[in-house]
């Protein structure tokens, strides 16, 4: 834990609070940045080595949801919301593929690949993404957003695990 969140006043409801911040945190720097393949990058700079810590906190905050594929902390529990009611949704591509989906507000753990199409999406007008594991590029969901600003990750059921 970084040492900035060990201060005598902190109890455990800050400390949350303020590792929730701190993914939102990284979430934004990491948006900023390009994405850099594994494979060219040869030492850990500063910049990496302090997003890990801060993502080491924000997962110890809440009990991560993971990839069943690797293990990677993708979401948390407290980022699931509900939507229209509903707090999971089942859906079937054109190609005819059924999907449990639940929806989250932010997946660290996640990243967005390809180009946003509004074809066929599950929720409209948000276009869509695919969402990949940050760690082992599993396919684990979608990613929607719309002019609005209404961003959310839509992850599939069966490919996140509570277990470690
Ligand atoms: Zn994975």
């Amino acid at each position: 834990m970084p040492l900035w969140l060990l201060t005598k006043k902190s109890s455990a409801a800050t400390l949350e609070a303020r590792a929730r911040q701190s993914g939102k945190f990284i979430m934004l720097i990491r948006a900023a940045l390009p994405r850099i393949q594994d494979t060219t990058r040869h030492t850990a700079s500063p910049l990496d080595i302090l997003l890990d810590e801060l993502d080491e906190t924000w997962q110890q905050a809440d009990n991560p949801l993971r990839c069943v594929s690797c293990g990677n902390p993708v979401t948390t529990h407290n980022q699931h919301f509900s939507r229209g009611g509903q707090s999971a949704f089942h859906f079937v591509n054109p190609d005819g593929y059924q999907f449990d989906i639940c929806l989250y507000r932010n997946a660290l753990g996640c990243y967005q690949a390809g180009e946003a199409s509004d074809q066929h999406t599950w929720f409209p007008p948000s276009s869509w993404q695919h969402a990949l594991c940050d760690q082992c590029d599993l396919h684990l969901g979608w990613f929607y957003q719309s002019d609005d600003g209404d961003n959310f990750w839509g992850l599939i059921s069966a490919l996140l695990t509570s277990s470690a």
